[in-house]
């Protein structure tokens, strides 16, 4: 499963399953595959952009958005708050928790979420803006992407805490190297946690 993601920079992915999946798209360059489901984490810009939601959505595109991005979506959008599930043909999206617990800028109440994404056998579990939560204990998901840049979101010490409660099998950094955060703290969170860590390469499309 991997080998069908692709990091678009911050917090944004691609997913090339049975059907083309983007995660909080953003600042898309190139040549875009059209999505068929859209998931949206919530309403901040760098995560739900309708300039980039734009650029991918087809008639049929399924958008999957936190209900705190109601007013800047348009199209077939399903919204959620956290404990919905929306399922897509073989596709099942979970909307999981996600807030800050020692920072200002995510609060609770906001409703912002993360996703546990369930296809071709393979669970992906994509944080979205949060610290670590006791929400993220015992989560079942072979993949997860998680926020290491602190500031907005979980430092790379607190993504081990967060990893710790989730125990993956992979863990791919992410949230660094374009608003905040850098390459160094998918590097150390590399070092902190002993399990298979995939550092990507930021991809244009
Ligand atoms: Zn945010
Ligand atoms: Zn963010």
């Amino acid at each position: 499963m991997l080998d069908k993601i692709t990091w678009l920079g911050h917090d944004g992915f691609k997913i090339n399953a049975s059907q083309t999946i983007y995660i909080d798209p953003f600042d898309l360059k190139g040549e875009l595959e059209p999505a068929d489901v859209i998931c949206i984490t919530h309403d901040h810009y760098d995560h739900c952009s309708p300039g980039d939601v734009a650029k991918i959505l087809r008639e049929d595109t399924v958008i999957i958005a936190a209900e705190n991005c109601r007013g800047k979506l348009k199209g077939d959008v399903r919204w959620v708050r956290p404990g919905d599930k929306v399922t897509i043909k073989d596709l099942t999206v979970e909307a999981i928790p996600a807030y800050n617990v020692n920072k200002k800028f995510h609060p609770r109440e906001a409703g912002g979420v993360g996703y546990i994404l369930t296809m071709d056998s393979t669970k992906i579990y994509h944080a979205g803006d949060s610290d670590p939560i006791p929400e993220m204990e015992g989560l079942d998901v072979d993949i997860a992407m998680l926020p290491v840049s602190g500031v907005y979101v979980a430092t790379a010490e607190e993504a081990v805490e967060a990893a710790n409660m989730i125990n993956p099998k992979t863990i791919i950094p992410m949230h660094y190297g374009s608003i905040v955060g850098s390459r160094a703290d998918a590097e150390r969170f590399k070092e902190l946690w002993p399990g298979e860590v995939v550092i990507m390469e930021p991809q244009p499309s």
